[in-house]
């Protein structure tokens, strides 16, 4: 299996877990719908910590698209991901 990613408090490679998952991106408010991607979601096989990698070159769909309604209306509950699209801000190391 290639070492695509890897759990650092595991020590071990991550594994795919779901392939084509839907990523909702929102505005900064956090609850606006502003982007559909397509990604996979990947899972440590120890500690079972999950991360979303694998996006598109372009969102599936952006909020001014005509159809997006119906984009976002058409994705399974169980494969909807929502992220915020605010930066944040960290502090120095
Ligand atoms: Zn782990």
């Amino acid at each position: 299996m290639p070492l695509n990613y890897c759990c650092v408090d595991c020590a071990v490679a991550m594994r795919p877990r779901k392939n084509d998952i839907r990523v909702i991106e929102t505005l900064d408010d956090g609850v606006t719908p502003y982007r559909i991607w397509c990604a996979d979601l990947w899972e440590c096989p120890r500690c079972s910590y999950e991360l979303i990698a694998g996006f598109g070159i372009k969102p599936i769909a952006e909020k001014r698209d005509k159809d997006f309604a119906e984009e976002l209306a058409e994705i399974p509950p169980g494969d909807a991901h929502w992220i915020s699209g605010k930066l944040i801000s960290l502090p120095p190391n």
